[in-house]
C-alpha cells in the first residue's frame, strides 16, 4: 500500500483526504512570488521559463524530487501558470495501460504541462511508451485487434512533462535521462515555514499573535504541508479551549496535545528511534528488520519517517543499515553508549 493511503497522523506529509485537498488548494501559492523558499531552485526555474518563453518553445521536461509535502505539485501548477499554459494532472499508478497514456498524450494542446505525480510508480510498459513521446513527440498506437492489428505512429503537440517523485533513485536511468531539468526540493527553514504559517493563517482567517506561528513552524519537520496541517489542528484547539487566537501558549498547549515534541517528532518517529536503540542496540540495522519490528511498510519508513530524522541529525543511513546517532539517544533521554571500538558506525553522524 502506498504510504499516503496509510499515513493519517497529523505529521503525515501526505494529504489525508478530499477535505484536506480542498483546503490545500486554497493555500497553494499560485505564482513564483507567492512561493516561499527554495531560492536556488526557483532562481533556476525562472531562468529556464523565461528562456523558453522568449524562444516561444515549450519548457524542457522537468523532474521534481524531494520528500512529500515540500511543494512539487504546487511547483508544477506554477510552471504552467508562468508559461501561460494549462496543466493536466495525473499520477503514475492511475495510468495503468498504454492506451490510458495515449489518450492523455493525444489530448494535450501545444505547450500544455502534463504533471505526473509519483512518476516512479508508472508500470514498465507505460514507461517505455513514454520514451518516444518525450524524445520525438511521437507515440505508437495499436489500431484494431488480433492479426489485423496495425501499429501507427502519431505526432504529438509540443508539451512539457513535469514528473514528481519522492526518490529520484527509484526512477530508471532511461526515464531519468529524458528530463532536461532536474530540480531537488529541500526541507524549509523555520523562518520560511513561519512565513508560510502566517500566510496560511491570513487566508484561513485564523487570528495569530506573538510567537504562535513561530512555534508551529519550528515543529513542522521542514514541511509546508505539515505546517499548514498543524496550524489547522492548533486552530481547532484554540477555538474550543480558548478564544480562537493562536498565540504561543495556546500553540504550545495544542502541540503538546498532538504529541508533537520540540523537534517536531511525533509518536511514530519516536517509536522508530526507540526500536532502533532498544531492540537493535542503535544499529546498524537493515530497513526490512526495522519495518517488521514496527509493523510498518518499508516505503513509509523511507519516504515519511527517515528523511526528516536524517535531516535532524538523529539517524544515519549507512551501507550496513540504519544507525541512531548520539543526538537520538539524547533526544529520547537515554544514556549515550560509549564510543564503539570496531567500525564507528553507531557514532557516524550524517554527512
Ligand atoms: P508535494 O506535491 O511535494 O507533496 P504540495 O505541492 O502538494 O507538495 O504542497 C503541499 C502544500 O504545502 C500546498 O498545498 C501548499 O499549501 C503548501 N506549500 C508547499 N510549498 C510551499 C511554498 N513554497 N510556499 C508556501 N506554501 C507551500
Amino acid at each position: 500500500m502506498p504510504p499516503h493511503e496509510k499515513a493519517s497522523r497529523s505529521l503525515s506529509p501526505f494529504p489525508t483526504g478530499p477535505g484536506e485537498s480542498e483546503v490545500e488548494k486554497s493555500l497553494r501559492p499560485r505564482n513564483t512570488s507567492e512561493f516561499v523558499g527554495q531560492r536556488v531552485t526557483m532562481e533556476k526555474l525562472r531562468i529556464f521559463v523565461q528562456a523558453a518563453r522568449g524562444r516561444g518553445e515549450a519548457l524542457d521536461h522537468v523532474l521534481l524530487y524531494g520528500p512529500p509535502g515540500l511543494g512539487k505539485t504546487t511547483l508544477a501548477h506554477i510552471i504552467a501558470e508562468e508559461m501561460g499554459t494549462t496543466l493536466r494532472a495525473t499520477s503514475g499508478p492511475v495510468i495503468e495501460r498504454k492506451d490510458d497514456l495515449a489518450a492523455i498524450l493525444t489530448e494535450l494542446q501545444a505547450g500544455d504541462v502534463l504533471f505526473i505525480d509519483e512518476i516512479h510508480r508508472l508500470n514498465r510498459v507505460v514507461e517505455e511508451c513514454l520514451y518516444p513521446a518525450l524524445e520525438d513527440r511521437k507515440i505508437d498506437i495499436l489500431i484494431g485487434d488480433g492479426p489485423h492489428a496495425k501499429s501507427i505512429k502519431l505526432d504529438l503537440q509540443p508539451f512539457t512533462l513535469v514528473g514528481a517523485t519522492t526518490r529520484a533513485g527509484m526512477l530508471g536511468g532511461p526515464l531519468r535521462t529524458r528530463f532536461g531539468i532536474t530540480l531537488r526540493l529541500e526541507f524549509y527553514s523555520p523562518t520560511e515555514l513561519e512565513t508560510i504559517v502566517r500566510r496560511s493563517a491570513g487566508i484561513l482567517g485564523v487570528p495569530v499573535e506573538g510567537d504562535g506561528p513561530r512555534l508551529i513552524a519550528a515543529r513542522s519537520r521542514g514541511t509546508p504541508r505539515i505546517a499548514n496541517r498543524l496550524l489547522r489542528r492548533v486552530r481547532d484547539i484554540a477555538e474550543v479551549r480558548h478564544q480562537g487566537t493562536v498565540d504561543e501558549p495556546v500553540a504550545a498547549e495544542a502541540l503538546g496535545l498532538l504529541e508533537v515534541d520540540e523537534l517536531g517528532l511525533d509518536g511514530q518517529d519516536r517509536a522508530f528511534l526507540q526500536a532502533l536503540i532498544e531492540k537493535f542496540g542503535g544499529g546498524p540495522t537493515g530497513l526490512n528488520t526495522l519495518a517488521v519490528a514496527l509493523s510498518e511498510d518499508e516505503e513509509t519508513l523511507v519516504d515519511v519517517v527517515e528523511p526528516f530524522l536524517i535531516q535532524a541529525g538523529l539517524l544515519a543511513r549507512t551501507p550496513r543499515g540504519r544507525s541512531a546517532t548520539p543526538a537520538a539517544y539524547r533526544h529520547l533521554g537515554l544514556p549515550v553508549p560509549p564510543p564503539p571500538t570496531a567500525d564507528g558506525d553507531i557514532f557516524a553522524e550524517n554527512p
